[in-house]
């Protein structure tokens, strides 16, 4: 039975395990161990040689995490996964992959917030250069702006914190003219709404963190290959160079795309940066983000569903300026969803209040049910102002740059009654525009 001829559902809770290897477990048992034994010597040599695969050490992979790693690989038509400790790792240890030893990234400032600010304080210190586009939806800008040292494209799927939906399809192409790849952050949307992979990216990011886990309760996160991008066309040396510790049996030095083909670029994040920067998954929070996928269709379609009813409301409040969700009625993104989200285009968005700094502090302070807090895609809905926490390390003129104007609130829509959350949110402005009133008066 091979994995591609089953449904999304059916592979979010089966896919890259087989309980016969696993003393017929049902559930993915938790391989809580620091080392492997390594059996013989001969044993050893052999898996120290790559030619035969086996568990050495956690930190470059482990059983548990082995199966998440399998499993998102499946549910977005990925050649392979490798699983890292946070979604932040995730990125840098992409985006170094792809750049390092010198180069360029041509991005937007429409990112998330930490994503931002290494850009600006990490990447130029590693001689990694972050050029922007200012308008994300402007092609011929990403077309104008790569150089010869411009080393991928990298584009949120779904922005943080406003929803840009992100044209992958346009953008893909225009990075392979330039041979170079499409690195996509799918974190808002999760496999379940976009597979990035079909519309031509090369490499998928995710924060596992966030909805693909689902329950707020670990840190994680993962890099995909699509195994269909050309590392050999001469603009990556780093996968081409022979590598020592890759020789084969006549003790040459094989190259990463010798040793590891369609796996190479997330094998050389494996063996170099798991090995040496060391930003390993633990097995544990491996299992609970595997618990979390087994319900991510379920979850999703209800924050969407939960999300449609939120976005109606406040478009009917005065005290709304604007609301920035691809399902909302003035959305510039409308028909991008439409081809891109047909399912939905996620549950996380932001809003304007026409208030005082005042007024929005009471307006989060009123809220009960919304937590106040800084993560996204959670089972509880949230509640952020954005500008002064997520993207607070941002200047004035870097958060006019990413959008995110002084009024901006961010929502993440859980999974509890809608009517509760309104409810909420009725609570919240009878808060923050009752006290004005009585204030003016
Ligand atoms: C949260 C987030 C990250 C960082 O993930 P962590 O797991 O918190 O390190 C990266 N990208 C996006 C879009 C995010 O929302």
């Amino acid at each position: 039975m091979a994995f591609s001829d089953l449904g999304f559902d059916t592979l979010k809770v089966r896919a890259g395990y087989d309980p016969k290897e696993h003393n017929y477990s049902v559930a993915v048992p938790v391989y809580q161990t620091a080392s492997f034994d390594l059996g013989d010597t001969d044993r050893a040599a052999r898996l120290f040689s790559f030619s035969e695969f086996g568990y050495l050490y956690t930190r470059v992979g482990n059983p548990t995490v082995d199966v998440l790693e399998k499993r998102v690989a499946a549910l977005d038509g990925a050649a392979s996964a490798i699983a890292v400790g946070s979604g932040m790792a995730a990125v840098t240890y992409s985006l170094f992959n792809v750049a390092e030893g010198g180069g360029r990234i041509l991005t937007t400032a429409q990112v998330y917030g930490g994503t931002f600010d290494s850009f600006k304080k990490i990447y130029p210190n590693f001689n990694i250069e972050i050029d922007q586009v200012e308008d994300i939806d402007d092609l011929e800008q990403w077309r104008s702006k790569i150089r010869p040292d411009t080393k991928a494209l990298f584009v949120e799927s779904i922005s943080n914190p406003n929803a840009a939906i992100a044209d992958l399809e346009a953008l893909a192409a225009i990075a392979h003219e330039h041979d170079i790849p499409l690195i996509v952050d799918n974190t808002f949307a999760t496999p379940y709404l976009l597979n990035p992979i079909k519309y031509g990216a090369d490499i998928v990011i995710y924060s596992a963190t966030k909805a693909l886990n689902g329950h707020g309760n670990a840190i994680a996160g993962l890099v995909l290959e699509s195994g269909r991008f050309n590392w050999g066309n001469g603009k990556f040396p780093q996968f081409t160079a022979p590598v020592y510790m890759l020789r084969d049996a006549q003790g040459r030095g094989r190259s990463f795309i010798e040793a590891f083909g369609n796996a190479a670029f997330t094998t050389r994040i494996r063996i170099n940066y798991l090995a040496y920067f060391g930003a390993a998954l633990g097995p544990f929070d491996a299992y609970l983000a595997l618990l979390g996928l087994e319900t991510l269709s379920e979850r999703v379609q209800k924050q969407v569903s939960n999300t449609e009813k939120i976005i109606r409301y406040l478009e009917a409040k005065k005290e709304v300026a604007w609301v920035l969700h691809p399902h909302a009625k003035d959305s510039k993104y409308g028909k991008l969803a439409q081809k891109y989200f047909p399912k939905g285009a996620g549950s996380v968005f932001t809003f304007g209040l026409r208030a005082s700094e005042e007024q929005i502090k009471t307006f989060i302070d009123s809220a009960k049910i919304f937590s106040y807090h800084a993560n996204v895609g959670d089972a509880r809905s949230l509640i952020i102002n954005a500008p002064k926490t997520t993207h607070g390390e941002l200047t004035a003129d870097e958060q006019l740059l990413a959008k995110i104007s002084p009024e901006t609130i961010r929502l993440s829509i859980g999974l509890e009654d809608a009517k509760d959350l309104i409810e909420d949110l009725e609570r919240a402005f009878a808060g923050a525009f009752q006290s004005s009133s009585e204030e003016v008066a």
